[in-house]
């Protein structure tokens, strides 16, 4: 960072320290490349953070030491070229931030989160050969999945495995979906109920790993269709001396069945009653409301997902639910019911009992791929009804000059404004009559393998996917 740019009094000094402290070492110096990991045990892939990515974790490494599943060899060469003054090639992501700007890339975020920047001199001193325990981990252990999500794919969802295995690639110019690349990446997920030696080499390690935790988060698939979930829940539950600093988070699509739903809810009690964790997150999606949203993520029932979160809200009293909301082209017409959806579950369970006072965080994304799929595809008039809804949100905001907790929080509002600015980016002409000629192909093939109506489902998007499907290449 430039001179001109540290003196700024909008820089914030706390993040200037950490870069200062990092580029002692080198200026590719990022924490996070020991403190951080997402192991997708179910392709046994790993990465550091998640911006590069996945790589293989060979089983031979496994053998000796099952805390591979982190460090690997190939990752501790890269942290080699940390230590050395290096940039990792697999890192670009910030690079390109750096070289693009003066502002500071996620090595500087990263580094400085309460689960990096306390290992500061403990990483600086260790020889990169060292193994060292992540203190924020993410974990797949399947993809065994009650749903087919439309923007999804084989490697996250065991239903789409069967329905690529059956139908093959979409008819999209991508081949969207198709088997073929992944089982010539070596990334083909193991079934559920095979052996998985990186799930048994993750059991391995659990007792030492859980200790140093700050951050522990189960992905999938769906998590609570997993023994393994279960099994990290009675773990916490049955541990004489449990780690109170834990932050657990678990993603559920809560569509799974009832009993599912009440055992999980019994786990949440006990484990919040007897004060075993720091805090715990439920992080669920929705991308929309009603039928439609029950189209774009297929196998949702939506009012018994909605009476789901309602019933958690309700039996468990400390918990607080995300919703990660992937903001895709179909999300537009019906968004401005989610988002009042959301501020009445907002007000009916905002407490201060609460691990964070705010009981739902709407979490807006918007996709980027598939390319078919984004907002940007659609008509640019659409843009005007994102912006509506961008300033309905604001309005519902947390009001800044009284007491009162219920309402959006500035980062709700702002993920949204950006899905504004991105939807009016500029796209050649060729590519994004590309994408829509990918949209009305994927469509089309997905309500005949599915037995859905797309224009019955979004009648304000029929004239829309008529046109796509009349564009040739
Ligand atoms: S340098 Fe950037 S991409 Fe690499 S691990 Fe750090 S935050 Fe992630």
């Amino acid at each position: 960072m430039s001179k001109e740019v540290a003196e700024l009094s909008f820089v914030n000094p706390d993040y200037l320290n950490t870069k200062n402290s990092l580029d002692k070492i080198g200026p590719g110096m990022c924490l996070a490349k020991w403190t951080q990991v997402t192991i997708h045990l179910q392709m046994g892939q790993t990465h550091s953070c998640h911006h590069p990515s996945t790589h293989h974790i060979p089983t031979t490494e496994l053998k000796r030491n099952p805390s591979a599943l982190h460090n690997t060899k190939h990752k501790k060469l890269r942290r080699k070229e940390m230590l050395e003054g290096k940039r990792p090639s697999e890192c670009e992501y910030c690079w390109n931030v750096e070289d693009a700007s003066e502002q500071f890339s996620d090595r500087v975020f990263k580094s400085n989160e309460s689960w990096s920047k306390p290992y500061y001199e403990e990483i600086a001193n260790l020889g990169w050969r060292e193994d060292y325990n992540p203190k924020y981990v993410e974990v797949a252990f399947s993809n065994v999945c009650n749903f087919k999500c439309s923007y999804c794919g084989p490697s996250f969802s065991s239903k789409w495995v069967e329905e690529s295995k059956k139908h093959g690639a979409y008819p999209t110019t991508e081949r969207f979906n198709d088997l073929g690349p992944l089982i010539k990446e070596g990334k083909m997920p193991i079934h559920h109920k095979e052996h998985n030696p990186y799930v048994e080499a993750f059991w391995k390690w659990w007792p030492d790993l859980y200790r140093d935790l700050h951050t522990f988060r189960i992905t999938g698939g769906e998590p609570l269709l997993s023994k393994d979930t279960w099994k990290i829940l009675d773990y916490i539950i049955e541990e004489p001396n449990p780690n109170k600093n834990l932050n657990l988070a678990i993603n559920s699509n809560l569509g799974i069945p009832d009993d599912l739903v009440d055992k999980f809810i019994e786990k949440i009690q006990r484990i919040e009653d007897e004060g075993r964790v720091n805090e715990f997150i439920i992080f669920t999606s929705v991308d929309g409301w009603g039928k439609q949203a029950e189209y774009i993520r297929h196998g949702l029932e939506f009012n018994r997902f909605w009476d789901n979160m309602n019933k958690i809200l309700t039996k468990c009293p400390r918990v607080n639910v995300t919703i990660m909301s992937t903001f895709n082209a179909l999300s537009v017409p019906s968004y401005y019911s989610l988002v009042n959806g959301v501020y009445q579950l907002k007000k009916d369970y905002t407490s201060t009992d609460r691990y964070w006072t705010s009981a739902v965080f709407l979490d807006t994304s918007y996709l980027r791929y598939p390319r078919h799929q984004t907002i940007q595809v659609l008509p640019k008039y659409w843009a005007e009804d994102i912006f509506h809804v961008a300033q309905y949100v604001d309005y519902l905001g947390i009001p800044k000059f009284d007491n009162r907790l219920v309402g959006y929080s500035d980062v709700e509002i702002q993920k949204i404004k950006r899905s504004y600015d991105w939807m009016k980016a500029f796209i050649p002409e060729q590519q994004l009559k590309k994408q829509r000629y990918n949209f009305g192909k994927y469509f089309k093939a997905h309500d005949e393998r599915r037995n859905t109506d797309f224009c019955k489902t979004f009648p304000e998007l029929g004239d829309f996917y008529k046109e796509c499907l009349e564009i040739e290449l």
